[in-house]
């Protein structure tokens, strides 16, 4: 395990502080860090003249990223990617899913799926491709600023499994640094590419306090059967599963007409969406 379990209590512990802390600035309780929060300023001596008035600072749009609804101790192993939340924690509250979205940030699918997303009030964890993250940061800033979830996604989508440790550690170094100069989240969870998982994989996403992620409901979008396939399978999604889909890796528009039909009728049926 070296030590993942207890890096992984200091990082719920950080989600813990985010929960206590959570007010005016809308503070991340789900157990990922904010770089570069600026401290408090320091008041300008009322007797200090002032040349020239300051300049208006722009004001930064506020997350309303909702903290995971539970406290109880995060249960894991760093040898088995997760694929439900009762993986993550022991009870998670009753009719909880967590919807993950891939292989973005893409010009023309992912702001239409936040869009979606935001009509439905559904908020959603994004994995995310570091050059993908380069390519569009602005995009990559809007998921950040709209609430959802970041994770690492690696930062060219390379199948991990047969890679070296040198290989595996550059894709999500990269990423994990990208992501967190872009958007100003830093990853608490990654999920491999293909679902190309090795016990290098594990080890590397250990040191960076991050925990591996699968899914439990695969409705296969990226290959296109057929909004009604995709449909369907995403409405097989039982409360405690981790739901996949994509908004990048090609033409998204059957992944977007499903969610349409979908986000609605699970809410319907009681379940509450959440992030990891
Ligand atoms: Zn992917």
């Amino acid at each position: 395990m070296r030590g993942l379990l207890t890096r992984r209590r200091a990082l719920w512990a950080l989600g813990a502080a985010g929960l206590v802390g959570l007010g005016a600035d809308g503070a991340r309780g789900d157990g990922i860090e904010r770089a570069g929060v600026p401290g408090p300023r320091t008041p300008v001596d009322a007797a200090t003249p002032v040349p020239s008035p300051a300049p208006t600072p722009t004001p930064t749009p506020t997350p309303t990223l909702r903290p995971a609804p539970w406290t109880a101790e995060p249960i894991t192993t760093a040898e088995q990617p997760v694929r439900r939340l009762t993986e993550l924690v022991p009870a998670p509250p009753p009719n909880t899913i967590a919807l993950t979205i891939d292989d973005g940030p893409h010009p023309a699918w992912t702001p239409r799926v936040l869009d979606l997303l935001a009509e439905h009030d559904v908020q959603a964890t994004f994995f995310i491709i570091g050059e993908q993250v380069r390519e569009f940061p602005k995009i990559a800033k809007r998921i950040a600023d709209s609430g959802h979830q970041i994770c690492n996604h690696t930062m060219t989508h390379p199948t991990l499994s047969h890679a070296s440790a040198k290989k595996i550690k550059r894709e999500i170094v990269d990423a994990h640094d990208l992501i967190a100069q872009t958007t100003g989240i830093v990853p608490g969870f990654f999920r491999a590419p293909g679902g190309g998982w090795s016990p290098r994989v594990y080890d590397a996403i250990a040191e960076h306090d991050m925990l591996p992620i699968d899914w439990a409901v695969d409705p296969r979008d990226w290959a296109r059967p057929g909004v009604g396939a995709i449909r369907r399978s995403m409405l097989g999604t039982k409360a405690g599963d981790i739901l996949l889909c994509h908004d990048g890796g090609g033409d998204r528009a059957q992944t977007l007409a499903a969610l349409k039909d979908v986000l609605p009728k699970l809410k319907k049926r009681g379940l509450i969406f959440t992030p990891l």
